[in-house]
């Protein structure tokens, strides 16, 4: 059988597949150099797996309270060596990713204290977190006022900025190294660490917490390596590996993730609670393929990157520019090409693959949002999953893939609806 047979069989056209292959074979050495970033952070997974002496013992459920869960607590230990940090929290009951960075946040900023976004707007749903959009329970509620500095026209950061927005109640400085629902360029870990070097300067005890949402293992080190005081991050993105049906992560300094769990808890009761549920096996399993997945989904990015490019729709980043996420935005510039781009995406999941996504008002986003998602774990975006919200310059976000052949299908069967409703001519 020849491999066009089984995309025929999948839905894919001639001219679709041909497209296809002309712009991977001109991606191969980039896919070399993900395959190495991927070789180099399976090993730091494998090191601290092995530090730790992991052992099957490890992966037995705990009820209740969960105390002297030594299953949990040595995943933490595990997480807190791959990010190089002198503690994490890793839990199930951090339920998503904006619930760590509530918990980051709001466990380390008292009344009177001033949050400085460095980076301009933070991602959506923390709007409503901070306060920026009024919210029952946001920090602003609670008397901690909020400071942006913004981007400069070209995305970059402005240093200047920043350096002025800084005072004496400046507490904790968010630096967001995804573009988020955003079309600026993802931050390097380099570009972070000039940036948090800035901000300790100005101010030496200011806290410096990055949201690391879909950063993880892209790169061969991560912001705590660049002197983040707090890395935050989702697990049904990159570091679940697939597996992980839900849970968030926080690792830092030992003073800011002891906050970070008795805000989570309780005061007094802090990391020493929590119940594993039985979730052990795919935490640790999801840690152990994460960096291998992320390889798998980068290249899907890159890929998609080419093929749009090649159609002359602006991408960011572009498919020739080095990766500090696996996000690949695509401005489509039409309500009706995101509508199609998604649907190609649904059609070629493994779950819910028969279904239509269509744009709806989506709790957290003040603009309607399509997403197109046939997950495993519900929502979860290191799935191969695309989204956005409808709204100028009206770009899909489009993320993920548990396997390069899945994402390379997804970015298929996208332009293969793009084609059919007209959009584009091949
Ligand atoms: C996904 C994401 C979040 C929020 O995570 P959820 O799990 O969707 O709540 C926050 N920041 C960034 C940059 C993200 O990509």
């Amino acid at each position: 059988m020849e491999l066009f047979d089984i995309y025929r069989q999948l839905g894919v056209s001639r001219p679709v597949y041909e497209l296809g292959e002309t712009v991977l074979a001109s991606l191969r050495t980039r896919f070399d150099a993900i395959d190495r970033t991927a070789e180099y952070n399976q090993g730091k997974v494998l090191a601290a797996m092995q530090k730790n002496r992991v052992n099957a013992t490890h992966f037995a459920a705990t009820t209740g309270y969960g105390y002297d869960d030594e299953g949990r607590d040595n995943l933490e230990r595990v997480y807190a060596d791959v990010f190089h940090t002198q503690a994490a929290l890793v839990r199930p009951q951090i339920t998503c990713g904006t619930h760590a960075l509530a918990v980051a946040l709001g466990a380390n900023l008292l009344p009177g204290d001033e949050l400085l976004s460095a980076v301009g707007k933070p991602y959506d749903t923390l709007e409503e977190v901070i306060g920026i959009r009024e919210s029952k329970c946001s920090l602003r509620e609670y008397g901690v006022t909020y400071a942006q500095a913004d981007l400069k026209a070209d995305g970059s950061v402005d240093f200047d900025a920043v350096r002025r927005a800084i005072n004496e109640r400046t507490k904790l400085v968010t630096i967001q190294r995804s573009k988020g629902y955003a079309t600026r360029p993802t931050l390097s870990v380099s570009q972070i660490g000039e940036l948090i070097a800035l901000c300790k300067s100005v101010k030496p005890d200011v806290i410096c917490m990055v949201d690391n949402c879909y950063g993880e293992f892209v790169e061969r080190v991560e912001p705590s390596d660049a002197g983040a005081d707090l890395v935050v991050g989702s697990l049904i993105k990159n570091p679940g590996g697939g597996l992980a049906p839900i849970g968030g992560y926080i690792c830092g300094t030992q003073e800011c993730v002891d906050r970070c769990a008795y805000r989570l808890s309780a005061p007094g009761l802090g990391q020493e609670v929590g119940a594993n549920l039985g979730l052990m096996p795919a935490f640790y399993q999801g840690l152990f393929l994460s960096p291998t997945v992320v390889a798998g989904a980068l290249k899907g990015a890159v890929f998609a990157a080419g093929v749009y490019e090649k159609l002359g729709f602006p991408c960011v980043p572009p498919a020739g520019e080095e990766r500090h996420d696996i996000i690949q935005a695509v401005t489509l510039g039409s309500r009706e090409a995101m509508v199609a781009f998604c649907k190609g995406i649904q059609s070629a999941a493994p779950v819910d693959s028969y279904v239509t996504p269509e744009p709806w008002a989506m709790p957290g986003y003040d603009a309607e949002v399509i997403m197109a998602a046939g997950a495993f774990v519900q929502g979860s975006s290191i799935e191969l999953s695309a989204d956005g919200p409808i709204r100028p310059p009206y770009a899909v976000y489009f993320q993920g893939g548990l396997t390069f052949p899945h994402a390379k299908l997804g970015v298929l069967l996208s332009l293969q609806k793009l084609a059919e409703a007209g959009i584009v001519t091949l």
